[in-house]
Formats: structure tokens, C-alpha cells, sequence
């Protein structure tokens, strides 16, 4: 079977183990059942996610001028309290960060190497959480807007991270962490304005991934360095597919290649 299509970051489905979908325009490949199966990718070339033409991937799936014109590449994006739709202020397309901004945000602890603070739209958890191969998470606050959970994610990265070590998510060097202790402790640096949404009563939400051997030392697969690739899946977290031989590959970094997937 061959496959052929743009990437996007696969789909997931919250199931006792995460289910993982590589979702092509007239297809898709339910990943788990690849696992222990040899697949081959293949570089066939670029499409942004923007614009669609055949350029180079600058960031983010798309092509250089779309990641930096674009309203879905504005910089309120990856720096949430740069929002101003909640002012009335425009970036790039007023409408359409109103759309995006002025929904229920949260701001989460989650532990994939370590514990991170993060802020993600609502409709996204736990999407946000599988995403980033955390296998514990929990709110903090639920705000009604983005800029309320980026004051609130920078006021808390001061005293908790807000980066994770890739290498160490995919070993699962890991240690178990109380949440909702950390969470009690850094609530009373949350700023002023945040504070009436807390969450009080709230669990760990746990995630399993489907992963039936962990890299013991990761490299990572750039498909413009070696533009075939063949080898035996053995896992996926996170938006990482981990093979064998050490191999692991970003789904996610990787948007807008054109790739063939055969198997
Ligand atoms: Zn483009």
C-alpha cells in the first residue's frame, strides 16, 4: 500500500492507548496499526498549508511569506499574551483573531520530562496534552480569553518551566508528579485579573501511549537531509513516531511535506 499526501500533525482519539490518525486529503492511516510493521517514508516535495504551492517549509507548515503575513501565523500564536482581539486591537485580521482569542482558554500543568505550564483554546485539551506526550496533566484556570491565560502562563514560568526536554519525553524518563500540589502552590502567583477563575475542584487526567519499545538514545529523522527513510515502528508519543533503530520522527515539525508512506 502507498499513501501519498501533505503532512499535518496526525489526529488523535483519547483512548486507553491514545489513537493516532495520519489524515491525507483522500485518506488516512490509522497509525497504531502499523506498530511492528517496516514503513517507508518518502520526500516527494512541499505544499504549504497556507498558500498550497510548492515552496519551502519555513515554520509551522508554512512557507515563508504565509508565516509571516498570514493571520494564522501571528506571533499571539506560539506568545499568547501578545492577544489584543479582547481590546478590539488587530494584528493581522481582526476577525479572525476574535474568533480564535475570545474563547475559553486554559492554562494547564502538564509533565511529559518535567512539569510545564502551558495555555491552550478549551476545545483543544486533551488534544493539546497528547500532542505534547505528557502522560499527566490539569487545569489551572479556565479565563475567557487568550491574553488572560498568557499573563497568567508568564506570571507562573517563573516558578515553574515552560519547556520540555523532547529527548527525555520519548526515553520516558519520567517521574510522576503530584499535579494538584503544584498546582496549589503556584496559585498564588497567578496575576490579579486570573485569579476568580480557578478551577477548585479538579483530578490528574492520566495518558497512555501507544509505545511498545522507548529509544534508548533518539535521533531524529529530517527528511531534507535523508529524504528515504525505511523502518519498524515501534511506537508513537507525543506527535513522534519511534522506530527500532532509534529513529524517531516529528509529525508535527514536519507539516507541509509531501511525503509517500508505504508499507
Ligand atoms: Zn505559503
Amino acid at each position: 500500500m502507498v499513501y501519498t499526501g501533505v503532512l499535518t500533525k496526525m489526529q488523535t482519539e483519547f483512548l486507553e492507548p491514545i489513537q493516532y490518525y495520519l489524515v491525507f486529503e483522500n485518506d488516512f492511516i490509522h497509525m497504531n496499526q502499523l506498530l511492528n510493521k517496516t514503513i517507508n517514508i518518502k520526500l516527494v516535495g512541499h505544499q504549504c498549508l497556507s498558500c498550497g504551492l510548492d515552496k519551502p517549509i519555513y515554520r509551522q507548515g508554512f512557507c515563508r511569506s504565509c508565516f509571516f503575513d498570514k493571520p494564522v501565523a501571528g506571533d499571539w500564536i506560539m506568545r499568547p499574551e501578545l492577544s489584543t482581539a479582547h481590546l478590539g486591537k488587530e494584528d493581522r485580521d481582526l476577525e479572525y483573531e476574535q474568533k480564535v482569542q475570545l474563547q475559553p482558554h486554559i492554562v494547564y500543568l502538564a509533565n511529559s520530562s518535567n512539569v510545564k505550564v502551558g495555555v491552550t483554546r478549551k476545545s483543544q485539551v486533551p488534544t493539546r496534552w497528547i500532542d505534547q506526550g505528557a502522560h499527566e496533566a490539569v487545569e489551572i484556570v479556565e479565563v475567557p480569553n487568550r491574553y488572560l491565560a498568557g499573563i497568567t502562563e508568564v506570571a507562573l514560568k517563573d516558578h515553574v518551566a515552560d519547556k520540555t526536554n523532547w529527548r527525555n519525553m520519548l526515553k520516558n524518563d519520567v517521574k510522576d508528579e503530584d499535579l494538584l500540589e503544584w498546582r496549589h502552590n503556584l496559585k498564588g502567583y497567578i496575576p490579579e485579573e486570573a485569579q476568580p477563575y480557578f478551577i477548585e475542584n479538579n483530578t490528574e487526567t492520566h495518558l497512555v501511549f501507544p509505545v511498545e519499545q522507548y529509544p534508548v538514545k533518539p535521533k531524529s529523522l529530517n527528511l531534507n537531509k535523508t529524504p528515504n527513510y525505511t523502518g519498524k515502528l515501534v511506537g508513537i508519543k507525543g506527535q513522534y513516531l519511534i522506530f527500532e533503530d532509534n529513529t524517531v520522527f516529528n509529525v508535527r515539525a514536519n507539516e507541509g511535506l509531501v511525503v509517500e508512506i508505504s508499507m
